[in-house]
């Protein structure tokens, strides 16, 4: 685990798809669970820290996200958190629109056996869940004093935060839409996302034009 900002940790073992960590008073969070087979490597590195999981928080369906949710769930007894408009894919009630169908055919999730759903607004100690939607239906970002965890609203690369290519978006205009809100409404922090490496945002401007 390597620390990023103030009480938030990178999961060096979920490279690839990063899943975070936070120290939270109100119970520590685990953001995203990166992709299936990793389970106990993240076990592994969350138990060398005596990093403790209250809190699940997923910020949508794909299976590089929710990939190792089920056995972290059931590892540290965390409460399982998934963004409501999500949940009939992530359960399997919906398959998930286009290419993703078959990704989920191939690299399957195993689907935790509770859980509680997130809305837009909604908050799980420090962090509030902001409606991003367009990578998938009811994507989630979490928003807390300093940073923004993005998921895949937006990702870094080069340094930059962009919205996913068109091919991995569910609806890519709104994706872009999201992406744009995301970066507008945020003023100065560590901008968190699953693909490329964490970046410290200062909104161009920021003073005085909120
Ligand atoms: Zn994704």
């Amino acid at each position: 685990m390597k620390e990023v900002g103030h009480d938030v940790w990178i999961l060096e073992s979920t490279r690839g798809s990063y899943a975070y960590w936070m120290a939270s008073a109100d119970g520590n969070i685990l953001i995203d669970t990166s992709l299936p087979g990793r389970a106990s490597a993240i076990q592994r590195e969350l138990e060398t820290h005596q990093a403790t999981v209250a809190h699940i928080l997923i910020t949508h369906y794909d299976v590089d996200h929710i990939g190792n949710l089920a056995a972290l769930a059931q590892w540290s007894q965390a409460q399982v958190w998934l963004p409501a408009g999500d949940v009939p894919y992530i359960v399997g009630e919906r398959p998930r629109p286009g290419v993703k169908r078959y990704i989920a055919r191939v690299m399957k999730a195993e689907v935790p056996r509770s859980y509680a759903m997130l809305h837009a607004g909604d908050a799980v100690g420090p962090l509030t869940a902001i409606a991003s939607p367009g990578h998938t239906p009811g994507h989630l970002a979490f928003r807390g004093p300093g940073m923004l965890f993005v998921g895949d609203a937006l990702a870094v690369r080069r340094g930059r935060p962009l919205p996913p290519a068109r091919w991995l978006n569910w609806r890519h205009g709104l994706a872009r839409q999201s992406a744009d809100a995301l970066l507008s409404g945020f003023v100065e922090g560590w901008l968190l996302p699953a693909h490329g490496e964490p970046l410290y945002w200062q909104r161009k401007g920021g003073q005085g034009d909120d």
